[in-house]
């Protein structure tokens, strides 16, 4: 369990917040009565095409379980939201994109609300409570179907121009030669199209998706990253050779992030981080490679694998004096 004595800082300690995690499926609103916990008070579909539907959702939520009293509500989603103009952009709940969200949903829900990116929500709940307490900078990958992560320095999430910060799966190009056994000899690897436009981006073969691409890149094989984790952890050849590449692709980027930041613990969350063979290999990996001599480890399992989202979005309330609307 996580250490729920820590000391989050000088900041304001409401007892009771209310939180949010609203993603593509689901809006799950929750109470935190003290740092550390979330109790889920209820799980809805989200409304992903309907504007009016969403706010109708998170209205009838508010009212069935905030009631009357004025407490402000964070809410933890996908999306980049711009700091000065508060307009976020998001993939997975369409009918929000281009709305200035948190200034609508505090009208409509006459309560303040506050919107916070998911992953800076997760790598604060790892940072503050989680498996980096205790550590001045902490990066915290995010390993889900893609490739997401967040910086928290000071037990503050380091935003950035325009909300995006700790997205180290675009841009940062992996790289086009594998060495698979370690021998000197490292085999071409052509570059893949990312999503976002580039070539070659970690997140075409970070996440899940990326190792199952990379798989039948190398192998010709079609299999979802649960058959080849099993098939990798049972040693046959073709899971090894994927998870090899995998490995040393994925571990190259994260070790020149380090470096950059000097964060000095990594806590790894989403999909791909509940099987610890592969984060114990990717921080046997990623110390190779850094600049700095880790005698620990520094690529972690992370605390939060289910509520990081809620747990930050708790501590930002906190942290923030969001109590008067
Ligand atoms: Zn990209």
């Amino acid at each position: 369990m996580p250490d729920t004595s820590v000391d989050s800082g000088p900041y304001p300690q409401p007892p009771r917040v209310f939180v949010a995690d609203i993603g593509g499926s689901y809006v799950r609103l929750g109470v935190s009565d003290s740092p550390g916990s979330v109790r889920l008070l209820e799980s809805v579909p989200t409304p992903v095409d309907s504007w009016e539907a969403f706010g109708a959702t998170l209205q009838s939520l508010a009212d069935r379980h905030i009631g009357q009293t004025r407490s402000p509500l964070v809410i933890s989603m996908a999306g980049a939201i711009d700091p000065a103009s508060g307009v976020i952009c998001s993939s997975n709940v369409p009918c929000v994109s281009g709305r200035v969200l948190g200034a609508e949903l505090t009208d409509r829900l006459q309560r303040r609300v506050r919107i916070a990116n998911d992953a800076d929500c997760l790598a604060l709940a790892e940072a503050v409570e989680g498996a980096g307490a205790g550590h001045d900078v902490v990066f915290c990958v995010v390993l889900g179907s893609g490739v997401g992560g967040g910086l928290v320095v000071g037990g503050r999430v380091a935003g950035g121009a325009r909300g995006i910060s700790g997205e180290w799966g675009h841009g940062l190009p992996v790289n086009t030669h594998v060495d698979f056994n370690g021998s000197g000899h490292a085999e071409p690897l052509s570059a893949l199209r990312c999503g976002c436009g580039r070539m070659g981006c970690v997140d075409t073969v970070g996440g899940a998706r990326g190792m199952e691409r990379l798989n039948a890149v190398l192998n010709g094989e079609q299999k979802d990253s649960h058959t080849i984790l099993d098939d990798w952890r049972q040693g046959r050849d073709r899971a090894q050779r994927t998870v090899s590449a995998w490995l040393a692709l994925v571990s190259e980027p994260l070790a020149a992030v380090i470096n950059i930041t000097g964060a000095s613990i990594v806590p790894a969350c989403g999909g791909l981080s509940n099987v610890s063979s592969l984060i114990d290999a990717l921080d046997a990996a990623v110390r190779k490679r850094t600049l700095r001599e880790f005698r620990e480890r520094v690529v972690v399992p992370g605390a939060f694998r289910r509520d990081g989202g809620l747990i930050g979005a708790a501590i930002i309330a906190r942290q923030d004096d969001c109590r008067q609307p």
